[in-house]
């Protein structure tokens, strides 16, 4: 076996009772000629000590080594029991470390749900790194990827439960977009799990399936106030605090700060946004926190509304977009209820359809907005960065048509503690770090 001791090679291939019998490189990958270290075998029916009855060669890809593919021929040995009462003739002998007809090792197929589950890579770079198919891959990231986002433990200690909508599937010329509900654990930051549709049934039916004892736990719900996801709640979670959260309410209000601007445009050019027109040069600008803009982008801003916003609309939807804002900011709920009518005030005086829509939605939700003050920790933080991880697995997977392999990659990447590889705790790191690495959701 060229340059390599049975036993370096061996303890190389580090794959507990497995041994090293011969390593050449063929056509760029390594070829291992392995067998098992038992030699002495008891029968499986009587227990007496069984004799050789020959070899069978069977192929398995295994983890690459130093950057090769690696392809164990394994010398499985055929065992006789020579015993004349006993029921049992021959057999094959068994590893667990390679399943039967398998085409990769148990470890290589771990790892190749690891690639793909935790760090996001995409299918066929692993499939090409280890020699195979694509579908053998997806396979095993089925396999132990479904061991690991169904285990119950999974879901436990919930106290803060956030409720998200996402796009699963860009709308085409044929179908509208279709939408999930992301259900997000926003203490622990992690995904807990996804589900077909943004309707309340679709939430109802995942609450049905919990146990009163995890229903007890969850002390807080924070949604979003557009859908109608709160009345699913009301019977197992009943005892719940519901919030609306800075994340969604601002969502909100940059929604209703687009929409002014879209009816400006065209009101005032007779045609929708194009790149040199001066209110879709300032789009992002607009839902940018005031706070957060830079000198220049300030001047810029300014300049935009003076030219493209005549009536004064986008401007008066903007400052009822910082006011709503403000109420997040506000410290203590009796500022936030000031700061709360102050909103009302500008937006029952400026008389924009838009924003008199969101005020109107505002008012609905009151209660549950100001209860954002009595849930110290429940933070959007969570959501947001859950969010960017989602963006970040489905552009990996090139646009999924597939809900449960979505599902499946989504849990993998952000709703799963995955045992190896263990890095620091995330957690006390700011919110802008955990948003930027795929580590934070464990
Ligand atoms: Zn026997």
């Amino acid at each position: 076996m060229g340059q390599y001791s049975s036993a370096s090679g061996s303890a190389l291939l580090g794959l507990d009772g497995f041994e090293v019998l011969a390593a050449e490189i063929v056509g760029g990958e390594w070829q291992l000629e392995v067998q098992t270290t038992a030699t002495v075998v008891g029968c499986v029916g009587c227990g007496v000590r069984a004799e050789l009855h020959g070899r069978r060669t069977v192929r398995v890809r295994d983890l690459p080594s130093s950057g090769r593919p690696v392809v164990l021929a394994w010398r499985k040995r055929l065992w006789r029991c020579r015993e004349p009462a006993c029921g049992v003739r021959t057999w094959t002998e068994r590893m667990a470390a390679i399943g039967p007809r398998a085409v990769l090792t148990q470890r290589a197929r771990a790892e190749a749900c690891r690639r793909v589950g935790k760090d996001a890579h995409a299918v066929a770079a692993v499939a090409r790194d280890l020699g195979v198919g694509w579908a053998t891959v997806m396979r095993a990231v089925a396999d132990h990827g479904t061991e690991l986002v169904e285990d119950p433990g999974r879901l436990d200690g919930v106290a803060t439960l956030g409720l998200d909508e996402t796009s699963f599937l860009k709308a085409t010329r044929l179908a509208p977009t279709r939408w999930v509900t992301g259900l997000v654990d926003l203490e622990g930051g992690r995904l807990l799990d996804v589900v077909a549709e943004r309707t309340r049934a679709a939430v109802d039916s995942w609450l049905g399936a919990r146990s009163p004892a995890w229903l007890a736990e969850v002390a807080t719900v924070a949604l979003d106030p557009w859908r109608g996801y709160a009345s699913a709640l009301v019977a197992p979670l009943g005892h719940a605090r519901v919030v609306v959260d800075h994340f969604h309410a601002v969502r909100l209000a940059n929604a209703a700060v687009d929409q002014v601007r879209r009816r400006t445009q065209q009101a005032t050019l007779g045609h929708r946004g194009r790149k040199p027109d001066p209110l879709y040069r300032i789009r992002k600008l607009l839902l940018t926190a005031a706070e957060q803009l830079t000198q220049r982008g300030r001047v810029r801003l300014r300049a935009g509304l003076a030219v493209g916003d005549p009536g004064g609309e986008v401007a008066a939807a903007w400052q009822g977009k910082e006011l709503l804002r403000a109420v997040y900011a506000a410290v203590g709920t009796a500022a936030a209820r000031a700061t709360l009518d102050r909103f009302y005030r500008w937006a029952d005086g400026v008389q924009v359809p838009e924003l008199s829509r969101l005020a109107r939605t505002v008012r609905a939700w009151e209660v549950e907005i100001l209860a954002f003050y009595a849930t110290d920790g429940c933070s959007n933080g969570p959501t947001e960065a859950v969010n960017l991880l989602i963006k970040k697995v489905k552009r990996v997977g090139h646009g999924f048509r597939n809900f449960s392999n979505y599902r499946l990659r989504l849990l993998l990447h952000c709703g799963v503690m995955w045992q190896t590889h263990r890095t620091t705790r995330l957690r006390g790191r700011s919110l802008r770090l955990a948003a930027q690495s795929p580590q934070s959701c464990v």
